[in-house]
């Protein structure tokens, strides 16, 4: 997956602060997609665990309210699973349900892994992906400019590509680093430093962004040369500026352009 084209220096600008590199890092869910496509997911899965363990609707509330779904507030709750990789929200449902059931930790587990797979194989979670303001506008301005993308997410990279295939873009980001090509999670730096090699770019000419202190610390382990935080998904400005060094609103608050 290395990219063989070599990436020219793009000017990124947010009022009075500017960054110029040649590879920009992107973390997926509430950066460059809400979390609405993972909120379906999430309410799917729930409604089939709740629908096979024949659950009452306060216990079915009460597990969609662990999984970050809460149903008097629509948007993702904070301090749930809601954040974890695929694999930890497995095993998290998992305990909760045996133990909220005295049930067998085992037999949970192989029912909580069967219904999460045909979710994964059935559920149209396409209808439910939304990019986040000026997300498709700044994956073409970089690109337009000559600048160089990836995706540096804990979702698997083969899920990352199904969501770029379906928001048609699969032009516009280069490399997709997820859990299942590199194990080690942000943040650590190990897979913004794949992302960098695989761009071709070294880590002092990128830039990392991201809405979570994770992704801004992995970018900062990894020597980028600039992190950017977003408030489009779980991280607030407090938690997030003391590792960033700007902190934008939504992606529309940066201009990109070829650097002169
Ligand atoms: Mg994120």
């Amino acid at each position: 997956m290395r990219s063989y084209h070599p990436a020219m220096p793009v000017r990124l600008a947010v009022g009075e602060g500017a960054f110029t590199g040649s590879g920009f890092l992107f973390d997926k869910d509430g950066t460059l997609v809400s979390f609405d496509h993972w909120l379906a997911v999430m309410g799917e899965r729930a409604r089939r665990l709740a629908g096979e363990l024949e659950l009452a609707e306060p216990e079915h509330q009460m597990l969609r309210r662990f999984m970050g779904l809460d149903r008097d507030r629509p948007g993702p709750t904070r301090g749930t699973i809601l954040h974890l990789p695929r694999c930890d929200v497995e095993d998290a449902v998992a305990l909760y349900l045996a133990s909220r059931r005295s049930g067998d930790l085992g037999a949970t587990r192989d029912l909580v892994g069967r219904v999460f797979r045909e979710v994964d194989e059935e559920f149209p979670f396409e209808r439910h992906l939304r990019p986040t303001a000026g997300a498709e506008e700044g994956l073409r301005a970089i690109h337009r400019a000559g600048g160089k993308t990836a995706i540096v997410t804990h979702d698997t990279a083969s899920a990352a590509r199904r969501h770029l295939a379906a928001l048609g873009w699969e032009d516009l980001v280069s490399v997709v680093v997820g859990l299942d090509v590199c194990e080690k999670r942000k943040p650590d730096p190990e897979s913004v430093l794949m992302a960098c090699d695989a761009l071709g770019v070294p880590p002092e000419e990128t830039v990392m962004v991201g809405d979570t202190v994770t992704d801004l610390l992995a970018g900062r382990a990894a020597g980028c040369g600039g992190t950017i935080a977003v408030l489009t998904g779980l991280g607030t400005e407090e938690e997030l500026a003391p590792y960033a060094d700007l902190v934008v609103p939504d992606l529309t608050s940066i201009s990109w352009a070829r650097a002169a």
